[in-house]
């Protein structure tokens, strides 16, 4: 371990995804500063729009800054007794499997120790599982099938140094933006690098790919074992690396010839012929290959399959183990390798050892003392709140996650957890929809404020550290978990002070009676100081004493953890997904993330640059699908499954394919009203691994006609009674309020002065025959808020209108063309927001291209610093310049 930096700069980790980015954080007069860590080995300096504007979230707007019990303002003691008094209740009355724990990737590792340790290990229920079960843990029963052990083989560097690189369902540009920057790179350096995207959707990340196969949704198995046979026909198997270090590869490969040739694999897959003989080839002649798999694979009710048959090529080809090579599972969120690590989903033990070995359940119980440990896997997410809603489970604790809006099925999630008479909620945000339905809400520390350890996608462990105070009376989840044990009468087993202990007691169980047989095993840190912990740099496991400065690659040996030493290939058959579509529900609707939100925004929403790139949900459709359903681009559309229903704005896309919708997971009802995508998602999961197929669900889409839409800008934030539709955005000097409604109010202007409720001057224009009112308010000069009311979504650009606000009071031009919402001169009104660091919007771009005759991106850099910050909004500018 390297010695601690002395500084007054605290070097910490992201805390959003599972890229893991190192960032520095400085005190200055104002705050904090913070810039990247040139020296982790995650970002070697890089960040992006949402890693970059990490300081601005700092805030304790909307923190839970005290515990609460029924409504009221409570006492820790008061709280924490009341938790440890209700479950013990229950458990007595009903036994360890009526109570349960539901946790998340943005727990530290130290965290999800202590959880799981309480739960598995002396309330005696394996009822703990982690939101990561929605993200990554298809790929961790695929590693586990594969190699014996959930362990990832490979590290970032093989990324930047393969010839090839296949993203088999990554949207890599907006969910690991970092590591999509560092891939382009590796290939702007060597152009030779190849890259290839398996997505149904053109994405971002098509913008470095030399080919895309937009495969139809669901078929990427039929393309892999149709690669595998092809590898076998031409004979590029590596039979040598086979016949000693692989099992199972006669099955695979028998099930691999029923994809059959070329053809038969284009057409399962929807593809022209020519792009799967390219993939084949290119995969086929270049050694160095890693396939990089993400939800797109993960989400899926055949996801594991899927994973394993992507696998299987490379154990066929050999390709493991080796620099530049490798199968590569990215996750979604900072931590859910450490949850993986610490047994947070509910049928791992702890440090990867499981329930299917009984010796494995014996050591647990042994090294925590713990003579009533859970014998059989526990709930997984979706069963969990399925066994909520029917009763079974009585007492739900969450922690650190919102399930109200992000599992599968929400409306139903969100009854049962209505229902349930114990939800307790730690969370750090005291508004969320999932804090709406708790009884007791107990405020834990946030980034900034905690310490401990993150795990990122390629097993290495960073230290977050804190330099703020905690807000309120919050506490450590790992402190709060330990003093409800100790009041459940396990205190000599939760004895926890310091978040080191815990950290020595996880590295110790990771190294007990290993004997090499464990692939987790970071025994090195067994007696680290405290001093050491604090000091703590990143570091990839395993670290023991025969890796003492951790390990970039595993299976170089050729050695798996598998009971014969070898790695398994599978005999994949596809599947196509569950649910497919009917007359009824014609669309495939597939869910994922922006580029600038996180999760459902609690954090990142706060941040007003972030706002401006979608600052409403919104559903992407291919222009022929939306021109057959009479959808124009802006309107708005209801959407309806056989779960739920939600409202989006329409964006006409040419990258979606037909029949396709995208639908981004990331608002709530704190920020939209009917705009929870996960409501429509089915509860359908992956036999083995759990994981929702949150990528295909049949849906249908329709026009939504309410009386009228439009849209308020304003200084201060409102609040509308009454709509059909209402997304806000808070954008710095101005908030956002995108809306329609059931019926006119019978007196438009009355309606805005109540809503606004400021003495003012007022600016209107009204039109009864057309529906139409446009209001500007006013004080000394100074833009309070506008009005921009229609019969349907035929209104103007708000963002001229919306920079208003940054003025001072407004010139008489500005006034003039108020309610027109146009400039009176060319260029100044923006567009949507593309680069978020220096707020360059789309038009903007589009004119400085034009006027200036501009050809590449770095030309518009220099021109607008558009893309000259994090580098994140590339690729768009990129399309921006083709489409010019
Ligand atoms: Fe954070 Fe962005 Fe790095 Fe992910 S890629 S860890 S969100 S800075």
């Amino acid at each position: 371990m390297n010695a601690i930096r002395p500084s007054t700069q605290i070097h910490t980790t992201c805390p959003y995804c599972g890229v893991g980015c190192g960032v520095i954080m400085t005190p200055v007069a104002k705050g904090y500063q913070l810039k990247a860590d040139d020296q982790h080995p995650a970002n070697f300096g890089k960040l992006c729009s949402k890693g970059a504007a990490l300081a601005d979230t700092l805030d304790n707007d909307d923190r839970l800054l005290y515990p609460i019990i029924n409504g009221e303002r409570a006492t820790w003691d008061a709280a924490l007794s009341k938790v440890a008094r209700t479950f013990q209740r229950i458990i007595a009355e009903h036994g360890p499997d009526a109570v349960a724990f539901y946790v998340s990737g943005q727990l530290l590792t130290e965290d999800y120790y202590v959880a799981n340790k309480l739960m598995k290990g002396f309330i005696g229920s394996g009822n703990i599982d982690t939101n990561s079960r929605l993200c990554m843990s298809t790929a961790v029963a695929a590693h586990q099938r594969a190699f014996g052990a959930d362990a990832v083989p490979v590290s970032y560097e093989d990324m930047e140094t393969a010839d090839l690189v296949v993203l088999a369902g990554s949207n890599y540009a907006w969910a690991h933006p970092v590591l999509y920057q560092r891939l382009a790179a590796a290939k702007k350096m060597r152009p030779g690098l190849r890259v290839v995207v398996i997505d149904p959707r053109r994405t971002a990340t098509c913008d470095i790919a030399d080919l895309h196969l937009a495969i139809l949704p669901g078929s990427d198995g039929f393309l892999f074992n149709g690669l595998l046979n092809y590898l076998r026909r031409e004979d590029a198997l590596n039979l040598p690396y086979i016949e000693a270090h692989v099992e199972g590869f006669s099955a695979a490969l028998h099930a691999a010839r029923l994809a059959g040739s070329i053809p038969e694999v284009a057409l399962n897959c929807g593809v022209p012929e020519s792009s799967v003989s390219e993939f084949f080839r290119l995969f086929l002649r270049t050694e160095r290959t890693v396939s990089i798999f993400s939800q797109g694979i993960n989400q899926s009710s055949s996801g594991v399959d899927k994973a394993n048959a992507l696998i299987n090529l490379h154990l066929a080809t050999g390709r493991i183990g080796k620099p530049g090579m490798g199968p590569f599972s990215i996750t979604g969120q900072p931590n859910a390798m450490g949850g993986r690590e610490v047994g947070g989903l509910a049928n791992q033990l702890a440090a990867h050892m499981n329930f299917t070995d009984p010796g494995h359940i014996d050591t647990v119980s042994r090294f925590w003392n713990a003579p009533r440990i859970a014998q059989k896997p526990g709930l997984k997410a979706v069963e969990m709140f399925q066994a909520l809603a029917g009763g079974k489970i009585k007492a739900i604790w969450i922690m650190g996650t919102n399930p109200a809006v992000s599992l599968p099925d929400a409306d139903q999630v969100r009854r049962a957890l209505q229902s349930c008479a114990c939800v307790v909620v730690s969370d750090c945000v005291r508004h969320t929809d999932t804090t709406a339905c708790a009884n007791i809400l107990l405020p834990a520390m946030g980034w900034g404020e905690k310490r401990g350890t993150v795990t990122n996608s390629e097993r290495r462990i960073s230290r977050q550290r804190a330099f703020l105070p905690p807000a309120g009376e919050a506490q450590p989840d790992w402190w709060i978990i330990s003093q409800v044990a100790q009041r459940m009468g396990w205190a000599a087993d939760f004895p926890y002070t310091r978040v080191a202990q815990i950290f020595r007691e996880h590295a110790s169980l990771s190294g007990f009676e290993n004997h090499a047989q464990r692939t987790f095993d970071i025994s090195a840190f067994t007696d680290l100081s405290d001093d050491d912990y604090d000091a703590l740099q990143p570091i990839q496991w395993p670290v023991n004493a025969a890796h003492p400065q951790g390990t970039p690659r595993l299976f170089t040996d050729g050695q798996f953890f598998t009971p014969s030493g070898k790695a398994r290939m599978l005999a994949i058959t596809p599947r196509r997904p569950a649910q497919a579509t009917d007359a009824e529900f014609p669309f495939v609707l597939n869910t994922g993330r922006i580029r600038d939100q996180w999760h459902t925004m609690t954090r990142t929403s706060k941040v007003p640059r972030l706002n401006t790139h979608y600052w409403e949900p919104f559903v992407e459709i291919h222009a022929a699908d939306a021109c057959a359903k009479q959808l124009e681009d802006g309107s708005l559309a209801q959407l309806n499954s056989r779960h739920g229903s939600m409202l989006a704005r329409v964006r006409i896309s040419e990258d979606q394919r037909h029949g396709s919708l995208f639908v981004p997971i990331h608002w709530s009802d704190v920020f939209a009203q009917a705009a929870r995508v996960d409501a429509l998602v089915a509860p359908i999961t992956d036999p083995i691994s759990g994981q929702p197929e949150s990528k295909h669900t049949p849906v249908c889409i329709t026009a939504f006609h309410p009386a009228w839409q439009g849209f308020v800008l304003s200084r201060t934030p409102l609040h509308f009674d009454d709509t059909r539709y209402c997304a806000a955005a808070c954008c710095g000097a101005y908030w956002r309020y995108e809306l329609a409604g059931g019926h006119h109010p019978a007196l438009w202007s009355d309606w805005a002065h109540d809503i606004l409720n400021l003495s003012a001057d007022w600016l209107e224009y009204r039109d009864d025959a057309t529906g139409r009112y446009r209001a500007a308010c006013l004080v000394d000069g100074q833009l309070q808020a506008v009005f921009f009311l229609a019969a349907d979504h035929h209104l103007p650009a708000r963002e001229w209108l919306a920079n208003l606000f940054k003025s001072e009071p407004l010139t008489t031009s500005e006034r003039a063309h108020l309610l027109s919402a146009r400039p009176a001169r060319d260029g100044a009104d923006p567009g949507r927001m593309i680069c978020a660091c220096h707020s360059v919007g789309e038009k903007t771009i589009l004119n400085t291209i034009r006027q200036n005759k501009l050809t590449s991106i770095e030309a518009i850099g220099l021109s607008t610093q558009a893309g000259t910050g994090c580098g994140s909004c590339l690729p768009e500018l990129r399309h921006i310049l083709e489409r010019t």
